[in-house]
């Protein structure tokens, strides 16, 4: 990896020996380890665990869960927050078990909208609630940065299962309560 990025630098017609440069290979590859280390964690062992049987039947939601991910297609950072709302079926799963797993699928190469399903069909899997729903919105660097569109450009993207897909009502509550006190760019 060290080796490809020294490639990479000069390419880019820099000195890859110049001081200020000369550890950034090692860097890089440090950092893109750290930042792509959720293609190796082990979600059956990070949520099952963590799954108790409890009487709770209203929703329950993981809100402003702050998220970096890298777009596969420029391998540059998109971030924002995600929002994880689930109804209980006589399970419930420990609350700082959420924003952990939106963390292990954000440290991967992404693209927003596989990153929104993965997230809500492993929950729908483990614990087989009511339903799920999951919403992020983020800023894409690959377009504030490159300007093809407006810097402030926040992509959002949803996915609804069960109760959150069939019942517009829930849906609606759901989108309330992600609203309400959302934070404010
Ligand atoms: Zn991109």
């Amino acid at each position: 990896m060290e080796e490809l990025i020294r490639k990479m630098l000069a390419e880019l017609g820099e000195n890859p020996d110049r001081e200020g440069l000369r550890r950034t290979p090692e860097r890089v590859a440090e950092s893109l380890g750290f930042l792509t280390s959720g293609y190796t964690e082990d979600i059956d062992k990070l949520l099952d665990g963590s799954i108790f049987e409890e009487e709770y039947d209203e929703m329950v939601i993981a809100k402003d869960i702050s998220l970096y991910s890298l777009c596969e297609h420029h391998l540059l950072p998109f971030y924002g927050e995600c929002h994880v709302a689930y109804i209980p079926k006589g399970r419930i799963i420990g609350i700082s078990k959420i924003p952990r797993l939106v963390h292990v699928f954000a440290r991967r190469l992404q693209v927003q909208e596989r990153l929104t399903n993965q997230i809500a069909k492993t929950l729908m899997d483990h614990l087989k609630p009511y339903g799920v729903a999951v919403t992020i919105e983020a800023t894409h660097l690959c377009m504030a940065m490159r300007g093809v569109r407006k810097r402030d450009a926040r992509i959002i993207t949803s996915a609804m299962l069960g109760a959150f897909r069939t019942d517009p009502k829930t849906r609606m509550e759901y989108l309330e309560l992600i609203k309400s006190g959302s934070r404010a760019e």
